[in-house]
């Protein structure tokens, strides 16, 4: 029998932009090429957590998907929290990012109350699109286990984040090209023991394989699961990693 990896993604239908299911995909892939059956469990709207998850995924939406959703996710709020804390892995890109700081106040001045996870605020100057951060993003990781690593992904968001009091969250990575977390940010996204906040679009996992195998393997090692990384072969996309680098850094 082989061992289960329960993969919870959060509102499928409203908060997946910019190929954000890629994620998905890619962390299903190598949990089938270590053996291992990733049950995959979708939660919309209204409908209960699972039982057991060992890593959850929102990815990214328009302002109108995140003030639909908001409401929703603080009723999930407190199991998110409490799963994390004990180490449960956890994805979340842009919008997704956004709702699990403390709040977001869009650029029409609608406030968008996250659930706290991450010591982050994000507040958006205006609806201007020229306040948007948009384009191809590099960043230099900067969390144990994955220092130096280069990521790469794609960002385009009117929220700028900053972090509130640092008391128990680390950035994801130092800016080396792009913009991060808000238009004059020396680093981007945020980490909480194993839950990740980024604005690396496009998607994300496919092109950091790196971040992929940390995810898995610290769930793994949670769980007590014997794993043989000498079995995987994901040349192809440490390849497009190098190459995405020296083409936006
Ligand atoms: N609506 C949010 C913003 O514009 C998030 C966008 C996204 O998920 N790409 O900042």
């Amino acid at each position: 029998m082989k061992p289960k990896f329960y993969i919870t993604h959060l509102y499928p239908n409203e908060m997946s932009i910019y190929g954000d299911m890629g994620n998905i995909i890619a962390i299903k892939h190598i949990l089938n090429e270590l053996g291992i059956d990733p049950v995959y469990q979708p939660v919309n709207i209204g409908e209960k957590l699972p039982a057991v998850t060992d890593w959850y995924f929102i990815g990214g939406g328009q302002d109108k998907e995140q003030l639909i959703i908001y409401e929703d996710l603080l009723e999930k709020k407190d199991r998110i929290i409490t799963d994390v804390r004990k180490g449960v892995g956890l994805l979340a890109i842009c919008g997704g990012y956004q709702l699990l700081g403390e709040k977001f106040l869009t650029g029409n001045s609608e406030m968008v109350t996250g659930i706290g996870l991450f010591d982050v605020e994000t507040v958006a100057p205006s609806s201007d699109v020229k306040t948007r951060c948009v384009g191809n993003l590099v960043e230099s990781c900067v969390i144990p286990g994955l220092s130096d690593v280069n990521l790469v992904g794609f960002e385009n968001h009117s929220g700028q984040t900053r972090f509130t009091n640092q008391k128990k969250c680390l950035p994801l990575g130092r800016v080396v090209s792009g913009y991060g977390n808000n238009l004059d940010a020396v680093y981007e996204g945020c980490v909480y023991k194993n839950a990740v906040g980024t604005y690396l679009h496009g998607s994300c996992l496919p092109k950091n394989p790196q971040l992929n195998l940390w995810f898995i393997r610290n769930q793994l090692d949670r769980k007590g699961i014997k794993y043989d990384l000498s079995k995987l072969n994901y040349s192809v996309e440490e390849k497009l990693n190098k190459q995405l680098v020296q083409k936006f850094s």
